[in-house]
């Protein structure tokens, strides 16, 4: 087993390794859990330990579905940039149907939103190279359902794709069950207590688990999972974003629309197959919980996407909502808690942690290896300073 280097922890998580039935538990079976799973499974034995029935339930389940490089901050676009060839071209056998398929995003904007057309260009053109300006015109050309008399502008962002959520995040559970990891669900834990460099777990079955390296994936409810384990909060923030999907008109073709976005980030559209996701991009601080659209997220969306286009949304044939959890940085948490030896954090995935999730996972498991970042995270320009959970506890 591969001895970590000390520079980012106090103890080397594998020294009581030969004392327990796992090297690793990861808590949370969502696209951050199951990805790092794979990563470590056939180098160590790994458990994934979900409290859910299903390993997407929360929100890998809900998301839009959408790879766009110029999405978040400086760090969190370095991860997207990591994972795209992972996403392009997947290990043989890891997926059945392609991960990624091309869609396009046009970031638009209506009439009074000239400063923030011009402002959205500076900001996009600096991180998208591909970026293609369109007047009011050449927007419309690419989706006809937009309102032509409303329209100022849009910017084409051409490498966005749609990404195949289910098959990348069962792609992870699957594989790393072959590589001998165990995915447990159903799983409540009871207490967790740190005693001679092992975590053991008391589950609600009266079963116990050890194990000296506990990472904490658990999406929204990561600053409580802390909490019982001993480590100090970092802050993180769950957001309710709600969703629906509604039909197309009987003339519209959106299967060959770009995935339509107010650059004032008051809705969003994405086609699929004969059927429309729509969002009001909300993004209302909350609890933990297993959340629902408030039925005023779905008016308020519907309002301003007719308002901006001349679809007619009688009545959405699914309704959703799903938690976006950020740190108060917006950039991920990856790491070693600084303070609490054996506690590792990859969390704080925000609005895109799909589309960075070979990335971050590829992170995760080099700082938990010890070894050097991998030569697609450097390309990328992947620092894990910029990720340490460290950064809200400076000692
Ligand atoms: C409407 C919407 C649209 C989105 N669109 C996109 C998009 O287009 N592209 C993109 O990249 N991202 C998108 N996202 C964001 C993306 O879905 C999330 O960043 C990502 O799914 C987070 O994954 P996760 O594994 O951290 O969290 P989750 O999927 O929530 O997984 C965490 C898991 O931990 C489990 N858990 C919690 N506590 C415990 C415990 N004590 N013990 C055991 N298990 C526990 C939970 O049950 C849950 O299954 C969107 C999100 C929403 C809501």
């Amino acid at each position: 087993m591969a001895a970590a280097t000390r520079s980012d922890r106090s103890v080397d998580p594998w020294e009581n390794a030969h004392m327990s039935e796992f090297d690793c538990v990861i808590l949370g079976g969502g696209i951050a859990g199951a990805s790092l799973a794979w990563q470590l499974a056939g180098f160590h034995r790994v458990a994934i330990l979900e409290q859910e029935t299903q390993c997407g339930y929360h929100t890998t389940g809900r998301s839009a579905a959408l790879y766009l490089e110029s999405y978040g901050p400086a760090g969190v676009r370095a991860l997207t940039r990591a994972s795209r060839g992972f996403l392009c071209s997947p290990p043989d056998g890891f997926a059945e149907v392609p991960l990624l398929a091309p869609r396009g995003a046009l970031h638009l904007a209506f009439q009074g939103q000239e400063i923030l057309l011009k402002n959205s260009l500076a900001e996009l053109s600096a991180v998208c190279p591909d970026l293609v300006v369109l007047d009011a015109a050449a927007a419309w050309e690419l989706a006809p359902c937009l309102r032509l008399d409303r329209l100022i502008g849009g910017l084409l962002e051409q490498g966005a794709q749609d990404m195949d959520v289910d098959a990348l995040h069962q792609g992870y559970l699957r594989g790393a069950r072959r590589l001998g990891a165990q995915v447990r669900t159903d799983i409540r834990i009871e207490s967790v207590a740190r005693a001679n460099g092992n975590w053991r777990l008391r589950l609600a079955d009266g079963s116990g688990i050890d194990t000296p390296l506990l990472v904490n994936a658990t999406g929204a409810w990561a600053d409580e999972t802390a909490r019982l384990c001993g480590a100090r909060p970092v802050g993180l923030e769950p957001r309710r974003r709600s969703a629906f999907t509604f039909e197309a008109g009987a003339d519209d073709e959106p299967s060959r629309w770009p995935a339509l976005i107010a650059m004032d980030e008051g809705w969003y559209i994405k086609p699929g197959h004969g059927r429309l996701l729509g969002s009001p991009a909300n993004a209302d601080p909350t609890t933990p919980h297993d959340v629902a659209p408030d039925e005023m997220d779905i008016a308020t969306a519907i309002y301003r996407i007719e308002e901006a286009t001349r679809l007619t949304i009688r009545r959405p044939t699914s309704t959703w909502a799903g938690l976006r959890t950020f740190a108060p940085d917006g950039e991920m948490v990856i790491g070693f808690d600084p303070q609490c030896e054996g506690f590792f954090w990859l969390a704080g995935q925000g609005g895109y942690g799909i589309q960075s999730a070979p990335g971050a996972s590829d992170l995760a498991a080099c700082l938990i290896r010890g070894t050097p970042l991998s030569s697609v995270l450097t390309r990328s320009g992947v620092s894990p300073d910029a990720f340490s959970p460290a950064r809200f506890h400076p000692t």
